[in-house]
């Protein structure tokens, strides 16, 4: 059972901060992490390689420093990474970004398996995962938290729905996105980190040439939408103070609540 796992660097902090000025995310004084769903992606795949045997490949897009990502689910257990780099994949939208990681994916070809993260904390779209596999005509199945049964050709699993949960079946090859209640991710080990870190030979590193595509279909030139401004919402306080006795207060202040429809 051959799978990819899509893993996605991003800053440690859900409190995303933008610069006014230039309405790009401040990354400066963040360290960076591996999307928090993708460890449980890792760990799913690694789970599966437990009881079918096989390779679990880590793939990143992203700039050099992703190579830590990699470096850490080496760590976890996974046998090999990619990270796709090149300045030309830069300033990706969704689309962009799911076509550069399907052409990755396609150059390793035998793969029965892609998982991905519901969804990135940076980002925070949640379309990588589907856009991966309708790219790569994949059957897809999304928001899955229990995997009930596996085999090398098949595997059964549970997803959630907004009305509660479907069990599905589901023939490889496919992609799946996880969530956390999948399975907790384990830690790294240090002899594995160690290897990771000093043979580098298991993480290769593909640029646009590798995985045959040109500047004008990845990146910024290859996206279909592109951001024209970008700023977060003002919240602006009012107080009040309420003077006088307590009672004649209080009541001023029931006034207003009930003007206000807030009782
Ligand atoms: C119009 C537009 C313009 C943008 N411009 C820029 C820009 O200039 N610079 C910039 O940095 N970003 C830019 N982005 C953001 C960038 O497109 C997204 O960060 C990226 O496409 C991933 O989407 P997401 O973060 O919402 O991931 P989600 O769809 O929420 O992630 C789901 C899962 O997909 C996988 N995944 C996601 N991204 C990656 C990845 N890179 N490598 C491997 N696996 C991955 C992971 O498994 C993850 O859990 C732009 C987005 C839009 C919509």
């Amino acid at each position: 059972m051959n799978i990819i796992v899509l893993i996605k660097q991003v800053p440690n902090t859900s409190d995303v901060k933008l610069d006014p000025k230039t309405g790009n995310l401040v990354r400066e004084g963040i360290e960076s992490i591996i999307n928090p769903d993708d460890l449980h992606a890792v760990e799913t795949a690694l789970r599966i390689r437990e009881v079918l045997t096989g390779t679990v490949t880590v793939m990143s897009m992203g700039p050099r420093q992703a190579i830590d990502a990699i470096t850490e689910a080496m760590g976890m257990g996974a046998d090999r990474g990619v990270l796709l780099c090149d300045k030309a994949f830069a300033g990706a939208d969704t689309w962009a970004t799911a076509f550069t990681l399907g052409k990755g994916i396609e150059k390793i070809r035998t793969y029965d398996l892609v998982i991905c993260g519901r969804q990135a904390i940076d980002g925070d779209t949640a379309q990588i995962g589907p856009q991966v596999a309708d790219f790569l005509g994949l059957t897809q199945v999304t928001y899955v938290y229990d995997l009930e049964k596996i085999d090398v050709q098949s595997m059964v699993v549970k997803r959630r729905v907004e009305e509660g949960s479907q069990r599905v079946r589901c023939r490889f090859p496919a992609l799946v996105t996880v969530l956390k209640e999948i399975g907790k991710p384990r830690y790294p080990v240090m002899g594995k980190l160690i290897g990771a870190c000093r043979d580098k030979a298991p993480i290769k590193i593909w640029n646009a040439a590798d995985i045959g595509v040109v500047t004008s279909e990845v990146g910024f030139e290859g996206s279909l939408t592109h951001v024209v401004k970008t700023f977060a919402p003002k919240f602006e306080r009012k107080g009040e103070l309420l003077e006088g006795d307590p009672a004649t207060a209080v009541g001023s202040l029931m006034g207003k609540l009930r003007e206000n429809r807030l009782i």
